[in-house]
């Protein structure tokens, strides 16, 4: 029988989250659900020194924008809970003893101030190298130096210590990564991390090892950062559950700045003006606001796409795939090895993409937050989704919904008269106050209508109704843009629409 597909995303709360934390999430969200698999997420805790309040509320709020829930966590429970590593701390000390005791780790009771005047020495003597490894391990305060009744005598004393693992030299570990194929390490340059610290708790390196195997976890994916930690994680692996037992990595290419190398990080996102977080991320010490692509007026269903298509095709031209799609078509096999550079004009263009493909009832909610924000509460949602409707393909980001429709709700504070005084004359103002006439006695208001009525009406007067649009245009709208001038009419009501009329023909003739 083969192994449950079960994956996870194992995040640590140190603050926003960066959007290749989020592709990772979906990565892990499809290949589980591609193979009937639990995806989980567990929080990784264990360096206190690094844990922001808050982070973890924060990164559960984006999965749920982002429509990934996980089948367990430490929100959604599960057979393996805790899903927090700090609460899982008395779990992990025996592992890190079986270590010590067959060998493959050692009690390091050096004091930090030891540990700089190592470096210091290694230093003046020109090393490069300044890690605790092979190379120096044995000139230092460790039970792999001290006798073991020494060590006993300090362990029993109570003296801070922590535990180290031993790698071995001259030596190479293989990896067989999905994406990568196969990749080897050579020891030489691997140093003795630390896998349980003084204060009892586990460093990542131990937790996630000990964690994967605990949650029975198949498969694991991370973002490429992690390749170098990962000979230490193998090596654990094999001392502790055998490498049978090890589940297949995958280590996923980084997501680029988009201009140049390296890795997109949140200062190019504020040096290019777009963001790298999901959602809006308050610092909780200096209250200062990082701005999510959520709020800035994504979509999720276009922020799963566009993170889906940064380092993975299907081998189609296909570019549109919805979360269902993608559970069907996405294969691990197929994530490119090499980094994939961030491009927010692309980025937006799938949100443009999706505002066009969803019905516009499916935001409507979310635009009318941005709407009450600047003091248009709406009341009727029929007219609402019309609206939006009707003014969708010229979306680029919800947040464009007020520019383009706000009309339609209050009249256009200034019109663009500009645009038509030039070429206004005594025939179109005749034109006009006839077209109010005719537009009153509509008995039914709609586009059609309206548009005959003002085509027979230009005809009757012998102007080109090309010449009349745009300043009926200026009188509805305000200014050269939005959608069809008779469907603006239509949707914005008899009334209305002659009001505006109205007043643009007093402005319009004033001198
Ligand atoms: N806790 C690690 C992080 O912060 C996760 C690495 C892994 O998935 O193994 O990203």
């Amino acid at each position: 029988m083969s192994k449950k597909i079960r994956v996870r995303f194992a995040p640590s709360p140190t603050g926003g989250l960066h959007l290749g934390g989020v592709r990772t999430v979906l990565y892990n969200y499809l290949f589980a659900k591609k193979h009937c698999g639990d995806f989980i997420v567990r929080i990784e805790d264990t360096d206190q020194t690094r844990y922001v309040e808050g982070a973890e509320d924060y990164i559960f709020k984006c999965l749920e924008w982002c429509g990934l829930q996980p089948d367990e966590s430490v929100l959604h429970g599960g057979a393996y809970a805790p899903y927090r590593q700090s609460e899982r701390k008395d779990m992990y000390r025996q592992y890190a003893e079986q270590l010590v005791k067959d060998g493959h780790a050692y009690y390091a009771f050096d004091t930090p101030e030891e540990i700089e005047q190592m470096r210091e020495l290694l230093k003046e003597k020109g090393s490069h190298n300044l890690q605790y490894d092979h190379n120096i391990r044995g000139n230092m305060n460790n039970s792999l130096r001290l006798l073991p009744e020494e060590t006993q005598k300090l362990l029993d004393a109570g003296t801070p210590h922590v535990i180290r693992i031993k790698i071995e030299p001259d030596e190479f570990v293989h990896l067989s990564d999905m994406i990568r194929g196969d990749i080897s390490f050579d020891t030489n340059i691997v140093d003795d991390k630390v896998l349980l610290k003084a204060d009892g708790m586990p460093t990542y390196h131990l937790a996630v090892v000990v964690d994967d195997h605990l949650m029975k976890i198949s498969h694991a994916f991370r973002g490429e950062e992690w390749l170098p930690s990962a000979p230490v994680h193998v090596l654990l692996w094999k001392h502790l559950f055998g490498l049978d037992a090890m589940p297949q990595w995958a280590h996923l290419p980084l997501i680029l700045k988009p201009d140049g190398n390296g890795k997109l990080s949140k200062r190019d996102g504020d040096r290019l003006g777009f963001p790298v977080y999901a959602m809006d991320w308050t610092d909780p010490k200096t209250g200062d606001i990082t701005k999510g692509f959520k709020e800035i007026g994504f979509l999720p269903e276009a922020f799963n796409n566009l993170l889906a298509v940064l380092g993975w095709n299907d081998g189609t031209e296909q570019e549109i795939f919805s979360l269902e799609d993608l559970i069907e078509k996405f294969s691990i096999e197929k994530v490119h090895k090499g980094g994939a550079k961030f491009d927010f004009e692309k980025a937006k263009w799938y949100n443009h993409e999706w505002i066009k493909k969803l019905p516009a009832s499916h935001y409507a909610d979310r635009v009318k937050i941005i709407f009450a924000n600047k003091g248009i509460i709406i009341t009727d949602d029929n007219y609402f989704n019309a609206v939006l409707e009707l003014v969708k393909d010229r979306c680029t980001l919800l947040t464009d919904f007020y520019e383009q429709s706000a009309y339609f709700f209050e009249s256009p504070g200034t019109l663009d008269v500009d645009a038509v005084k030039p070429k206004w004359s005594a025939q179109k103002s005749e034109f006009f106050s006839e077209y109010i006439i005719a537009l009153r006695s509509l008995e039914v208001w709609d586009m059609a209508n309206i548009e005959a009525a003002f085509k027979e009406l230009a005809a009757a007067k012998n102007i080109k109704p090309g010449e009349l649009q745009l300043p009926m245009r200026i009188m509805l709208v305000g200014g050269k843009f939005g959608p069809a001038v008779f469907s603006i009419a239509a949707l914005i009501g008899k009334e209305e629409t002659i009001s505006r009329v109205q007043e643009a023909l007093l402005l319009l003739n004033a001198d």
